[in-house]
């Protein structure tokens, strides 16, 4: 077989290894050496500079929702073509199923921070962060917090499992919020990571200078970084703990994010019996996290708690199941679970496995492997294998030890806040789950023990069939977790991209942070319009453009009438004596839902024009009583507008109900899509 060279792709030139310093990638499955990735012809500094001065400014010349069309558009190539990837991850040890988790997880993550792009963030370059704060007495001087793109480069060390999922999560939020990446993926899998960075290049989708990749050693890169750059790490804690204490990156405040190794646990709830819908459930989720990667996956479940009557009934579930699993060739599609990354990855894993005997029993350990379709000993097979802990009070490896394969130890709890405290003498972990009915269980767990977790997972007979798994990390929702985990963030939605954005408070007139923000705030300039806003295209209109529609008087009749038609008879509305009765009412008041509608039917133009609908209004404030006799009249703003396809947008429009005495009643935001 030919050695492949594995290339690094630096200031717009694909970099092959050179002789003298190139390091050996070998098949899991065969044990061969299959390629070779070294890195000592880079030049970091050019690196950084093309990342810079090429990448930087073109994806801060798009806006938000341009960068989230290109992840979609980039998400869609990967997609079409992700069947080469799923050939070149047998090499890795990884199953098809594994592959799914790496490759197609990597792409529905970016879907997804395409779609959330598109759909939370504004068609800007600048991100509003919170609500306008009032500074002054009069409103002349206010406050508003922005997040801009950081003016550097997300450098991004990988670890080994997941070399796919591991670039593409942190590369969507990465160029969602402008900022060019250089990916530093594991050496033991960065052929895969090589691979599927061809791909996004040759698309054409990414402009130049927005990813480039180091397959190798990153030499000096780290001395040469910025305030505006952030290393993104995820590995072992040994790692993080050598590349975050280096000088150079404390001194000049580098961001760096850790996402290190994690002792992941699951508890088994009090509530539950073996003939409940909730055993079978936690066996299943063991199983599968022990087994999938062959449990080389940062949140694979490492301890196991279950109530002393449930230990042995536990056990004898879990050790037939992991029995019954199909261990060989990875391409082979009845093979369950598929070789460790590497020999020397074994070695370690049976290394700590053999320290953690000290304090537990290992379960069937004489049962041996049988490898399906591979040389056992060529490649680096280990059968999974359950520990026994009998008293987790008085034992430290198991509580401190990260044996990345397919190993768990399972140990005995007596009450809930004992489970909690198991499960927080992890140190700090990516995610925490507990199985139970009974809602009560999951809270006690959840409040008892959330400060140690990044995720805590609840499943029962209720979600089980559309929940996602234990060790799912899903970009909508946070993953990263205190302590030992690193002490990171990543994903979670917009926050993810917030990691890549510099956040900063600005200060001044209405005006200033008007014109900053790109959305119009009260007391900003308004523009008086001539024709209707509600003739104007989604184009046409302008923040700030207001319509001030005549004035309504509210009769008693009217709030009876609305009264009797809606059956809102509220006191407050219908009995005098009653409503003088509530301290902030003078007597009966108009119907706030009234105030409403006679506001839409103050500032709406009925003909079919470019307002296509209402979708909602929010920010809804009544500030004032209004009595039949006072008036009302509304000031109608256009605020905020949002492109949402090629042919309409929203606008948000501020709605300020005044009286007659021109002190507000009530302010609304109004949402409507306007057609281009
Ligand atoms: P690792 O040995 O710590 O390596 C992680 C990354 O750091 C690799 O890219 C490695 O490159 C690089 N690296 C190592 N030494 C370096 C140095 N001196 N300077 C610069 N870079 C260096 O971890 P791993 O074995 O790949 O991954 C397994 C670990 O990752 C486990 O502990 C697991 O729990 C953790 N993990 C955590 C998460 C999470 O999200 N929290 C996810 C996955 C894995 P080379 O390969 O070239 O040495």
């Amino acid at each position: 077989m030919s050695v492949h060279d594995v290339a690094s792709f630096a200031a717009g030139k694909w970099v092959h290894p050179t002789n003298d310093a190139a390091r050996s990638i070998e098949s899991a499955v065969t044990g061969e050496v299959i390629a070779r990735a070294g890195s000592n012809a880079l030049d970091y500094q050019a690196m950084l500079d093309y990342a810079k001065m090429v990448g930087g400014p073109a994806l801060r010349d798009m806006t938000f929702h341009d960068r989230a069309r290109m992840l979609k558009a980039v998400a869609t190539h990967l997609n079409n073509n992700r069947s080469a990837l799923y050939e070149l991850a047998y090499t890795t040890g990884a199953t098809l199923s594994d592959s799914k988790i790496d490759i197609d997880g990597g792409i529905g993550t970016m879907f997804v921070y395409a779609s959330k792009g598109r759909r939370e963030l504004p068609d800007s370059t600048t991100y509003l962060d919170g609500d306008l704060e009032q500074l002054s007495r009069n409103g002349t001087f206010v406050g508003q917090h922005i997040c801009t793109p950081k003016l550097g480069v997300g450098v991004q060390i990988n670890a080994f499992n997941f070399p796919v999922w591991g670039m593409l999560e942190k590369l969507a939020p990465t160029l969602l919020a402008g900022v060019p990446s250089i990916v530093k993926p594991a050496t033991a899998t960065c052929h895969m990571t090589e691979a599927c960075v061809r791909l996004m290049l040759d698309s054409g989708l990414l402009p130049e200078g927005a990813l480039q990749l180091i397959t190798g050693g990153i030499g000096d890169l780290l001395e040469r970084l910025t305030a505006q750059d952030v290393v993104n790490f995820t590995g072992s804690a040994q790692t993080a703990l050598l590349l975050k204490s280096n000088q150079h990156l404390l001194k000049h405040a580098v961001s760096f994010i850790a996402e290190q190794d994690s002792l992941n646990s699951s508890v088994l709830g009090p509530d539950v019996s073996i003939d409940t819908p909730e055993f079978k459930l936690f066996i299943d989720e063991v199983v599968r996290e022990m087994t999938t990667k062959a449990g080389q996956k940062c949140t694979a479940i490492r301890r196991i708690m279950a109530p002393e009557h449930l230990v042995q009934p536990a056990i004898d579930a879990i050790e037939a199941r992991l029995d019954a699993i199909r261990i060989g060739d990875p391409a082979d599609k009845d093979t369950q679970m598929g070789p460790l990354v590497s020999q020397s990855q074994r070695d370690d894993v049976m290394t700590i496995a053999a320290q953690l005997e000290d304090e537990s029993r290992a379960i069937g350990a004489n049962n041996g492997l049988t490898v399906h379709g591979a040389d056992s000993t060529a490649g680096a097979f280990l059968a999974p294998m359950i520990y026994h802990c009998a008293d987790p009070d008085n034992a430290q490896h198991i509580h401190q030890l990260e044996a990345f394969g397919p190993i768990s130890t399972i140990m005995p709890y007596r009450d809930l806040d004992h489970a909690c405290n198991l499960l927080n003498r992890g140190g700090g972990s990516l995610v925490a789950s507990v199985i139970t009915h009974d809602p009560q269980v999951a809270r006690q767990v959840a409040v008892g023990s959330a400060a140690w977790h990044g995720r805590i997972y609840v499943n029962d007979r209720v979600s089980m069939n559309e929940s996602t798994v234990h060790g799912s990390p899903l970009p909508h929702m946070l993953h990263g977790g205190p302590g030992r985990a690193g002490g990171g963030e990543e994903l979670g939605g917009i926050r993810g991209v917030m990691h890549y954005m510099q956040r900063t408070a600005v200060q001044g007139s209405p005006d200033m942070i008007s014109a900053i923000g790109e959305t119009w705030v009260p007391n900003s300039a308004q523009t008086s319009v001539e024709a209707h806003p509600f003739t104007k295209t989604f184009h046409e209109l302008k923040l700030g453009e207001t319509l001030v529609t005549d004035s309504r008087e509210i009769s008693i009749e009217d709030i009876e009438t609305f009264a009797h038609f809606t059956g809102d008879t509220f006191y407050a509305h219908m009995d005098e004596e009653a409503a003088k009765a509530i301290p902030f009412f003078p007597g009966r008041v108009a119907h706030g839902y009234l105030l409403l509608s006679f506001a839409a039917g103050l500032f709406v133009q009925p003909d079919p024009g470019p307002v296509l609908a209402n979708t909602g209004l929010s920010d809804l404030n009544f500030q004032k009583p209004v009595s039949a006799g006072d008036s009302i009249r509304v000031h109608l703003t256009v605020k905020r507008k949002t492109p949402r396809n090629e042919d309409y947008g929203e606008v948000r429009w501020n709605v300020e109900l005044t009286n007659q005495d021109n002190e507000t009643v009530a302010t609304l935001i109004l949402h409507t899509i306007n057609a281009f």
